[in-house]
């Protein structure tokens, strides 16, 4: 298809694909908020051209949003060498809450065992930095509004008319994405139960600080950093559903829950989020695909949207990289849909449950006290944990060793004279062989350069979150997203078999 031409879109009209000398590139991201600019960083490490294009002047944000980064996202953030830039801007807790008890994480093994306080405003702009290193195009202040896809890729149309084209178009661009609305891709799931007010302004009389029930629902007036300014959320009294609720809505909100407004002024931000959770059916149609919001929301209980949203990032990128460049077959992309969907449906079951759990009427308050009762022992405090943690997943990758399918451990590591880290080995999101068996204690590059070989010793004990202690692999294949492909003896026949199913590389390949 040749941009310049007029041509259906997917929503049957016909429009004109702008300029003649289309910019190419080998794949296009529509949305560059947290999912789209990991999704580009991942591309670029994996010297893919990648554009993005995000509608926002600049990466400011208003409001608050997410508040931080759970414990597999910073292990995420580590295998590129990026944590400590997170990390040193936030504040550490070491506890999860779940509805209203305050869960302990700090036996979790991991070396991230805690929740990094850090509000979406500066997760965004470290992520931009790092893209912005990577040389990553991005077309600031335009938006896609169309795009129509072929067997060879897609031409993607701005909103002024002007074209690009990409091998591949991914829709990183939130919950009213674009992109899923061209591909036809069902939104499925539940319609809202519940609404609440979020604002952040200033006040003049001292607010009333903490979290507040009543029947209607839970309240919380929270401290920001500027002492003048309150955080505000309120639960509705009943569902509204409008984008745009009005300051004088939180005022008299305010007034009716506490008797007074605390003479907030001068607002930064008001908006209303509700219950609504919906999911992409398909992540992935042809050569368009869908990350993040865009392919599924649910209310922010556990703080996790922009945690999946950045490890449905990770998941993707070396898989589309290897596709663009010709190293695996389409199908691979198949293999995000299979991994990823499984993982939020579970935080959509979550969340709809800490929805459930917040209601006060009597039978629920029960029922929520029961399940507090419950939460804190500890096999079950181990698993609401390392769900919500994402620390828990586990791709169904096949049978064998605990290892396989669950992430790489952060593990200390001999590799010749040094100690290092497993994750060391991952910064340039290439897959590595891990022996652990020669006792040869190097890093050694393969004939194909597919897959990097690293003999090493563990320096620490194999310890699983949840599952517990596990045996020493003597070897373990670790895909560039950091979890395990394969975990066994070298000669084993599944090294092999894995090695081809992801890399399309055989063990001839990894020879020493
Ligand atoms: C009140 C609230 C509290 C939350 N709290 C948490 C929390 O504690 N923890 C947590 O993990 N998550 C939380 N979330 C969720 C989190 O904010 C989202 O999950 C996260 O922002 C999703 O990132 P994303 O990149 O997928 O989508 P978005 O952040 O929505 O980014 C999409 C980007 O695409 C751009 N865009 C949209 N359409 C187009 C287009 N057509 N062309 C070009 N650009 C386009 C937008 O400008 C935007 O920059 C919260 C959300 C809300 C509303």
């Amino acid at each position: 298809m040749t941009l310049g031409t007029k041509v259906d879109a997917s929503d049957g009209a016909t429009f004109e694909l702008g300029g003649t000398a289309a910019r190419t590139h080998q794949a296009i991201i529509a949305g560059g908020g947290p999912t789209g600019l990991m999704l580009a960083g991942e591309l670029a490490l994996a010297g893919v051209d990648v554009a993005i294009i995000e509608r926002r002047e600049s990466q400011d944000l208003a409001g608050m949003r997410a508040g931080g980064l759970h414990m597999r996202t910073l292990e995420v953030l580590d295998q590129r060498g990026l944590g400590e830039r997170f990390v040193s801007q936030g504040q550490r807790h070491q506890v999860a809450p779940f509805h209203e008890v305050l869960l302990d994480v700090s036996d979790f093994p991991t070396r991230r065992n805690y929740f990094l306080a850090l509000p979406q405003n500066q997760i965004e702009r470290t992520l931009a930095e790092w893209v912005e290193e990577l040389g990553v195009r991005l077309y600031r202040g335009c938006e896609v509004a169309r795009f129509v896809q072929d067997d060879h890729g897609v031409d993607v149309v701005l909103s002024d008319g002007s074209g690009l084209h990409a091998s591949f178009l991914v829709g990183c661009d939130g919950s009213r994405s674009v992109v899923r609305k061209g591909a036809g891709i069902e939104f499925a799931g539940w319609e809202p139960t519940k609404s609440w007010l979020i604002a952040e302004a200033r006040w003049a009389q001292e607010p009333k600080w903490g979290v507040e029930h009543d029947l209607h629902g839970t309240y919380a007036l929270g401290k920001m950093d500027d002492p003048g300014q309150v955080r505000i959320v309120l639960a509705e009294r009943e569902l509204k559903t409008g984008d745009d609720p009005t300051f004088d809505e939180v005022q008299s909100l305010l007034v009716e829950v506490y008797g007074a407004d605390f003479g907030v002024h001068t607002p930064t931000w008001i908006s209303r989020f509700t219950d609504r959770c919906r999911q992409a059916a398909a992540y992935r149609d042809r050569r368009v695909l869908l990350a993040g919001d865009a392919a599924h929301i649910h209310p922010p209980m556990g703080g996790q949207g922009l945690n999946i949203g950045l490890q449905d990032a990770v998941n993707l990128g070396w898989k589309l990289a290897q596709v663009i460049k010709g190293i695996s077959s389409e199908s691979l992309l198949d293999t995000y849909h299979a991994e990823r969907h499984p993982v939020a449906a579970l935080v959509l079951r979550n969340t709809m449950a800490d929805v459930a759990l917040q209601r006060r009427d009597p039978r629920s308050r029960a029922l929520g006290e029961i399940m507090s009762e419950l939460a804190v022992i500890d096999g079950a405090r181990k698993h609401l944990v390392a769900v919500r943690s994402g620390l828990g997943v586990r791709y169904d990758l096949g049978d064998g060793h605990p290892l396989v399918g669950r992430r790489l451990p952060d593990l200390r590591i001999q590799v010749g004279q040094t100690a290092q880290s497993t994750y060391d080995f991952l910064h340039d999101a290439r897959p590595v062989l891990f022996d652990f068996g020669s006792d040869l204690g190097q890093e050694r590059r393969s004939c194909t350069d597919a897959v990097k070989v690293v003999s090493a010793n563990a320096l620490q004990a194999w310890d699983l979150p949840v599952v517990g202690p596990v045996q020493s692999p003597e070897a373990a294949l670790v895909r560039p997203d950091g979890y395990v492909a394969w975990a066994g003896a070298l000669g084993d026949d599944g090294l092999e078999q894995a090695l081809q199913k992801w890399f399309g590389a055989s063990a001839a390949d990894t020879a020493h």
